[in-house]
């Protein structure tokens, strides 16, 4: 190991994104929690994987096609995924970005080689304002992080949230849709090939469609999101059409 490696694990040991118990291994949890995670129940919608009894299209995405051509999850927002983001968004846990992106790599490294084409990974960005009160943007990165990860290439200024909005968290789905209406810009040059947005937790899919609506209004043909979690079922207001 490089002395910067083992600087690293002297101030950060291994320990368990959920619960932090310390581990003998280096893995993203321990052995309780890798087993109370739970993957993302097959069979999905084809556009947002939202569960369904069988394979199709959900009501959601049937209704309001979305402008990204699908999204991908790892997890269920829930166990000791949920307090593993929790303490990696709210409790000043950046460095649980890198465990957590190989979790997610690890659970996305086939959908990610099937898209066709390299894809180049770009996080759904914060308002600067919230980047100044939480001190990181989570999503950059986890985004980064995969980026090293996978070897893939990061196009982390492609987006920007131009506008402020409220948190999501308790919003109905119409308020979250008109909270991130425009919400981002882009700049710089269209990728040719496709494109992934990286994000931590995809609820109704509000800020994935309206990240992606300002990547294909500039050209850019093949977006879509990859995520470390995803509501479903009752954390997923949508799904029962409130
Ligand atoms: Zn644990
Ligand atoms: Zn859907």
């Amino acid at each position: 190991m490089s002395l910067a490696g083992e600087l690293l694990t002297l101030l950060f040991p291994p320990a368990c994104a959920a619960c932090a118990a310390l581990l003998e291994v280096d893995a993203p949890f321990c052995e309780p929690c890798t087993f109370a995670t739970e993957p993302v129940p097959l069979p999905g919608c084809r556009r947002c994987a939202e569960p369904l009894e069988q394979p199709g299209v959900c009501p959601r995405c049937l209704r309001a096609p979305p402008s990204f051509r699908a999204a991908r999850a790892a997890f269920v927002h829930t166990g000791p995924l949920a307090r593993a983001i929790h303490r990696f968004k709210y409790e000043g846990h950046s460095e649980l970005a890198l465990p957590l992106a190989r979790a997610l790599a690890e659970a996305s490294r086939h959908w990610l080689g099937s898209l066709g084409g390299e894809p180049v990974l770009v996080p759904i960005p914060l308002h600067h304002r919230r980047l100044i009160r939480r001190g990181y943007d989570q999503a950059a990165l986890l985004a980064g992080a995969l980026a090293r990860t996978t070897d893939l290439p990061l196009r982390s200024t492609l987006l920007r949230r131009v506008r402020a909005t409220r948190r999501q968290v308790g919003l109905t789905e119409a308020e979250r849709t008109e909270n991130v209406h425009r919400a981002f810009s882009f700049r710089g040059s269209v990728p040719a090939g496709p494109v992934v947005l990286v994000d931590d937790v995809f609820t109704t899919g509000a800020t994935a469609r309206a990240a992606s609506a300002a990547l294909r209004e500039v050209g850019a043909r093949w977006v879509y999101v990859l995520t470390l979690a995803r509501a479903v079922g009752e954390a997923n207001p949508g799904r029962f059409g409130l």
